[in-house]
């Protein structure tokens, strides 16, 4: 448990780090579609590759409001690199700690820590997106092993990451996931996506063709779990979209104000109309709103960490779902009111906005779309009620 003091340090460290560093860079990462290897040597050297691995494997065992304030803040700087490091930490090292063998956890968590490695997370593949249970890439026996077979898509952190992590089919009705090394023979990073948003981030296509892997490669050497530890990363990638979400939504708040109090029209300040002022106050009513509530889901990732059931309204899977949901719709319309407080400014791509708006709208689709959201609330709102 991080304490108060120590976590408004840690949030002031990620705040001047996205100020001084991602900021003055975003433009040139936006622009060149990828981001500089030198942000994740200084992300690295301040922890933040290692926020949610224990100490004893290398890492800094944030708990899970930490992890959000600090991913919030590196939105702040930019949604691409809040992105990629939201996936190696929410969906790939949570998921070693929480579900890999004690051989894993020793040969891949300090890796990862130190960011020697960077982790991605493969599910989607080109027919499966928001059913991950109707995945196509098979994994069938060879010898003591494995062998890969499949095209994943939309693979984020794709083409620089180090390990990833491939759910696949080991039979009619199981899937597993595997801790994949992508120097592994057969591991090829296909097409990269051109992207509406985010597009410093790494989105690729991997092919996997016969890619032999030992038998310590099924996560957790328990066979027919995949799924379940999909879905289990899921709930903790979803807190942690709803963090980046509201990191982007604060960002394009913050420059619509700085540019009400400059712009004047009819010899007044943007800021002085009460039209204006509305928008303010409805913006940050909806991001405190969604960071109450992606806090408020990260007090349930911990307590699934402890035990505690994920299901039913008050459990992670809802909280998580309700937090991406909320801060992913406050984040696109705060953007958008953005722009429109920016007027004809707003639309050119020599101001900041515009990219706040393309960025946002990532956050309604990845980790689970909007509509997938309302439903896995509804599933455990109902769950709850028929087991009552
Ligand atoms: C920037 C970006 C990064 C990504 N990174 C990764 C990554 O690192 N790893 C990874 O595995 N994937 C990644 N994805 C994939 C992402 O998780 C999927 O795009 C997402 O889950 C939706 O799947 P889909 O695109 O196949 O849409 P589909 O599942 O085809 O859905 C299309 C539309 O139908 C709706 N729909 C589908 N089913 C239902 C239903 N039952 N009820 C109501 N509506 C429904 C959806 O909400 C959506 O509006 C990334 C995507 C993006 C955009």
């Amino acid at each position: 448990m991080t304490s108060t003091g120590e976590r408004l340090e840690l949030r002031n460290l990620a705040r001047t780090f996205a100020e001084g560093e991602i900021r003055p860079r975003v433009s040139s990462w936006e622009r060149a579609g990828v981001i500089d290897d030198s942000a994740f040597g200084k992300l690295a050297e301040l922890g933040f590759l290692g926020m949610r691995i224990p100490e004893a494997y290398g890492g800094l065992a944030f708990d899970a409001a930490t992890y959000v304030t600090v991913l919030e803040e590196l939105a702040w700087g930019d949604g691409a690199l809040a992105l990629s490091v939201a996936i190696h930490c929410g969906g790939v090292s949570s998921m070693i700690v929480a579900r890999g063998t004690e051989a894993q956890r020793r040969m891949w968590l300090p890796k990862l820590a130190s960011g020697e490695r960077l982790a991605a997370f493969a599910l989607s593949e080109p027919d499966a997106g928001s059913d991950p249970a109707s995945i196509q890439t098979r994994a069938d026996r060879r010898g003591d092993g494995w062998v890969l077979n499949g095209v994943k898509r939309w693979v984020t952190n794709g083409a620089r990451a180090g390990l990833v992590i491939v759910f696949a089919r080991t039979g009619p009705d199981a899937i597993d996931a595997f801790l994949v090394d992508p120097a592994t023979p057969g591991y090829r990073v296909g097409r990269r996506e051109k992207t509406l948003g985010l597009r410093a981030s790494e989105t690729v296509t991997v092919h996997l063709d016969d890619v032999g892997l030992g038998s310590d490669a099924l996560l957790g050497g328990e066979e027919g779990a995949g799924l379940r530890h999909a879905l289990e990363a899921l709930d903790v990638g979803r807190v942690g979209v709803a963090a980046q979400a509201v990191g982007i939504g604060r960002a394009a708040m913050e420059h619509a104000m700085a540019y009400a109090l400059e712009r004047r029209q009819f010899g007044q300040r943007l800021a002085d109309f009460g039209a204006t002022r509305a928008k303010m106050a409805e913006m940050h009513r909806r991001l405190e709103a969604a960071r109450a509530l992606a806090l408020r889901a990260a007090e349930a990732v911990d307590d699934a960490g402890n035990g505690v059931t994920r299901t039913g309204p008050d459990g992670l899977t809802a909280r998580a779902a309700v937090a991406k949901l909320s801060a992913s719709e406050a984040a696109t319309w705060v953007a958008d009111e953005a722009i429109q407080i920016f007027g004809g400014y707003g639309y050119m791509k020599e101001y900041p906005v515009e990219k706040l708006l393309r960025d946002a709208k990532g956050t309604e689709i990845y980790e689970g779309t909007n509509e997938i959201m309302r439903h896995v609330i509804a599933r455990e709102l109902l769950r709850a009620t028929r087991d009552a």
